[in-house]
């Protein structure tokens, strides 16, 4: 781990599983709870001098950024053997990370005078808060992890990061790379179970909690948040729906539509989960998207060509099989894939369902795996209060030859980001969150920046 800029190990370890094997890959520290305390003094007793000296931040970022593009190889295989992910896509997460580092490292921190005159000078500053507390879910380890500590740390916070105990290992080499780059305390990385994170929220050190993960845990760390009134930023879960307007051409729309549902195989939070199709166009969107997915090469990322690996942990796994299995029993079609596929390590056909509705679990629910309902509509409204009928609310698309057209019905969507023609196209600069559900507060653009900070006044009477 890393802590107050220093490699510590802990007095126990926790075995890693390569997915694509089903075997033990490595050992990961699994921190004690003293351990995490001398984290956050450690972050806490780095806090003052480095909120003092902007500059000196700016510069720390754009040289991590810098890092992670030189070893970005080097780090992507190590998301692969953790994650599962091709190491293509391993190693385009190390670079994304990079490029987000270096967003932030030059994005302003407002200072805004708002009155001037005979009576006042009245500012309006954001000021950093301590020490955040930083919990990353298992998809994207390496990426949602420097969506926190880019802004973060450029606002003047200090922070304490918990990976995923199902991919441990990227962090804790980001942590490692990073401590030539930062200050002693800056950034300390502690790896354990679930219960690490417990102890993270309900720690007396930590202003902030920035989460990222199931609607079930951010629930849990809301109420754990509450007795302190630590802020929290929660981006929790989704349930994506996708709706197909009448002039939609299916040829065109299925791979775009096929990327938007099984990038990362299907693990990721603003994934397309659910296909709102015509009933005029079903068949032929069912048919182009079981096209897709029997053409995609699916296999142990380290392999060349393979372009989706294995289900990131057994857990989900499991869970992905099994609301499959009920689609099926239900009544479903499996027009492409449908099962488990034989042999060690996690992996799963990917699959399109046909002839389903809403009610089934997969449609209903968050699957957050390579498995995509399509749902036949008749009338746009009801498509429509179908896809806003839910407790979530993270992002949906809308697909037209029209894009105007489609723009108004986005525009209906009960969600923090309404695509257009396209899905899951996320950026830097653009604010990313959810309605209901799916979280509190958003990350990335300004605002994510400001999540990171408290608004204070600065009023200077004239008189
Ligand atoms: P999870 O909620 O099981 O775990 C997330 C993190 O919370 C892990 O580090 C875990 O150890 C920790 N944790 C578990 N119990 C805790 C507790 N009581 N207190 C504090 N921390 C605790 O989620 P997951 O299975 O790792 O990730 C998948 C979920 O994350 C999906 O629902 C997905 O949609 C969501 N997700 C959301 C976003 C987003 O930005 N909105 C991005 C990626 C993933």
């Amino acid at each position: 781990m890393t802590i107050d800029g220093a490699a510590v190990a802990a007095p126990a370890t926790f075995g890693v599983i390569n997915p694509a094997t089903g075997e033990v890959a490595e050992q990961a520290p699994d921190a004690s709870r003293e351990q995490l305390d001398t984290a956050m003094a450690a972050a806490q007793a780095a806090y003052p001098a480095w909120r003092r000296d902007e500059s000196a931040r700016r510069k720390a970022l754009l040289a991590a950024a810098d890092v992670l593009f030189a070893r970005s190889e080097e780090i992507g295989r190590i998301l692969t053997l953790e994650q599962g992910k091709p190491l293509a896509d391993g190693t385009m997460e190390v670079v994304g990370a990079g490029v987000w580092l270096k967003y932030f490292a030059e994005l302003d921190l407002p200072r805004e005078v708002i009155q001037d005159d005979d009576n006042a000078v009245v500012e309006v500053v954001r000021r950093p808060m301590g020490v955040v507390a930083a919990i990353t879910p298992w998809n994207f380890p390496l990426l949602l992890a420097v969506w926190k500590i880019a802004p973060a740390l450029l606002a003047g916070n200090t922070m304490v990061l918990k990976p995923s105990p199902f991919t441990p290992l990227s962090s804790l080499k980001l942590g490692e790379v990073l401590r030539d780059v930062l200050p002693p305390g800056v950034l300390n990385v502690v790896t354990g179970g679930d219960e690490l994170g417990a102890w993270m929220t309900a720690h007396n050190t930590p202003r902030k909690i920035s989460f990222t993960g199931s609607v079930a845990t951010g629930k849990r760390v809301a109420a754990a948040a509450a007795p302190d009134l630590k802020r929290v930023t929660l981006e929790l879960g989704g349930n994506d729906p996708a709706i197909l307007l009448d002039d939609a051409d299916p040829a065109a729309v299925a791979p775009k539509l096929f990327g938007g549902a099984f990038q990362n195989n299907g693990q990721v939070c603003s994934a397309i989960k659910r296909v709102y199709v015509p009933e005029a166009l079903y068949g032929d969107v069912v048919d182009a998207l079981a096209e897709q997915a029997k053409a995609v090469k699916v296999g142990n990322g380290m392999e060349e060509g393979v372009q989706y690996g294995p289900i990131n942990n057994r857990p989900q796994y499991e869970r992905v099989s099994e609301l499959v299995a009920d689609a099926l029993a239900g009544g479903a079609r499996a027009a492409a894939g449908g099962r488990p596929i034989d042999g060690p390590g996690y992996f799963f056909e990917p699959t399109i369902l046909a002839d389903i509705a809403d009610g089934a679990r997969i449609v209903d629910e968050e699957q957050f795996g390579p498995a995509l309902p399509i749902i036949k509509y008749t009338d746009l409204d009801e498509a429509l209060a179908r896809a806003n009928g839910t407790h979530f609310g993270l992002s949906g698309s809308v697909w037209s030859a029209d894009a105007d057209r489609a723009a108004e019905v986005a525009a209906e969507l009960e969600c923090g980001t309404a695509w257009v023609n396209t899905h899951l196209a996320l950026a830097p600069h653009q604010p990313f969150g959810g309605f209901k559900w799916s979280g509190v507060g958003v990350e990335n653009g300004p605002w994510g920046l400001y999540g990171f900070t408290e608004m204070q006044v600065i009023h200077r009477s004239k008189h």
